[in-house]
């Protein structure tokens, strides 16, 4: 069981409404460092365990700097994501670079600022030599451990998903980057998105321990990190547990000896790189209904719509609601909880079992912290929201203004002007 409580009051979400009109995202700083430390704790017994934290689950420098503060590195997997780390302050090692299909100058930002190129593809060995007229001495690849490995709902069976390298490229591949002159070497994987069971966790590492042996007798080199990806689940309902991070940690480490250490290996440091687990529960989308609405069904419309969090819409994902004033009422009627946009699918949640709600009700859609504002999109002309930081002392930083008319149309050519239009484009903020 995962209680939903939205963590702060009414008075300070007022204070909030002041500078930017719902909608907007609230994120908990306290919460994302408990969060950050807790993973850390898991893997204390791994010498160095660092967590590259994903950005594109939250892709603001004021949370990259919240983690780097607690020791958490960024995964990059695009050119945006790079110059958002090296804004917040991250360099070199800090950053890992784990992209897919990537152009050449994304390679050569992570080269210049000294991340660790994680290789997706075979080919992307003699592409990055090409490249950059060299390989880094740190080279990192992908494995897809194809149908060694069952898949998981969001990411699917690894042998449909496009990313990674084949067990035996891996072989292939590591020879040619030690040919080409890299001298240290990690290596990376990642099949689950959103998983809840540790066994999951335990077994990848099982598959991608037992690769690590044989390419070093093989190939006689050494690993010294071993990369296992994000993908680690919340409980986005509250009847979920979190995952049991104790048993994760301690079905690696047995793998890690039995496989490793027992096999006469130096055990490499372990790495992950989590998104979701750090923000995720740490993330509120605070909405106000506009209408109730009462056809066929009984319709809940709000003043936030899919272009705020797109995850109900795109994977039917279920994110609790709870009404402000309302948290103890008894849930005795049955909403549609709908967005704008001209599409059926832009809704919250479908027959939702929610207190009787009113127009101007505040509502909290909860664990929006990784995967919300970042995946927001403007169609319908919908324009991106507010992101809001509560500092672990209490104080709100708005660490994201909400899009205006002007943002919306600023690549038009011939351009055009919100204002010219009498409309008031800085009416968010
Ligand atoms: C998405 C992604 C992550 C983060 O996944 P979470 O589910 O947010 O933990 C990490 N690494 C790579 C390569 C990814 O694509």
């Amino acid at each position: 069981m995962t209680p939903k409580a939205f963590p702060f009051p009414l008075s300070l979400v007022q204070e909030m409404e002041k500078r930017t009109p719902t909608p907007f995202h609230v994120y908990d700083a306290a919460g994302i460092l408990r969060r950050a430390k807790a993973l850390d704790e898991a893997f204390s017994w791994s010498p160095g365990f660092r967590n590259y934290f994903a950005v594109k689950a939250t892709p603001n420098p004021a949370i990259l700097e919240l983690l780097r503060g607690a020791g958490s590195g960024a995964d990059c997997s695009s050119l945006a994501e790079l110059v958002l780390a090296e804004r917040a302050g991250l360099r070199g090692e800090d950053v890992m670079f784990s992209s897919n299909d990537t152009p050449a100058e994304e390679f050569r930002k992570a080269a210049r600022m000294g991340a660790i190129l994680n290789l997706d593809d075979l080919s992307h060995v003699g592409f990055v030599h090409r490249t950059l007229g060299r390989l880094p001495e740190l080279m990192c690849a992908r494995l897809n451990p194809g149908r060694a490995k069952e898949g998981n709902a969001i990411i699917g069976r690894p042998e449909e998903a496009k990313y990674g390298f084949t067990p035996e490229q891996m072989f292939e591949g590591y020879h040619a980057m030690k040919e080409l002159g890299a001298k240290r070497f990690g290596i990376h994987v990642m099949v689950a998105s959103n998983e809840r069971k540790a066994d999951y966790f335990v077994e990848t590492a099982r598959i991608v321990f037992t690769l690590v042996a044989q390419l070093s007798r093989t190939l006689g080199i050494e690993f010294e990190f071993v990369d296992l990806g994000g993908g680690i689940g919340i409980p986005y309902r509250p009847e979920e547990d979190e995952v049991d991070l104790a048993a994760v940690s301690a079905g690696i480490r047995r793998e890690m000896e039995d496989i490793l250490v027992r096999n006469g290996l130096r055990p490499p440091r372990l790495c992950m790189e989590c998104g979701r687990t750090i923000t995720g529960p740490c993330g509120w989308l605070l909405s106000r209904v506009l209408h109730i609405k009462d056809t066929y069904k009984k319709y809940a419309g709000l003043d936030a719509c899919m272009a705020n969090l797109m995850r109900p819409a795109m994977y039917g994902a279920y994110h609790h609601i709870t009404v402000f004033g309302k948290e103890d009422a008894p849930c005795d009627e049955t909403y549609d909880v709908t967005g704008s946009l001209c599409e059926n699918n832009d809704k919250f949640a479908i027959d939702r079992p929610l207190p009787r709600l009113e127009p101007g009700d505040l509502l909290a859609i909860h664990d929006t912290g990784a995967h919300g504002h970042a995946m927001g999109f403007n169609y319908n002309g919908k324009l991106r929201s507010a992101e809001w930081l509560v500092m672990p002392d209490g104080a709100p930083r708005l660490i994201r203004r909400a899009e205006t008319l002007d943002d919306l149309f600023a690549t038009l050519v011939p351009p055009v002007r919100a204002r010219e239009s009498g409309e008031h484009s800085e009416r968010r903020i």
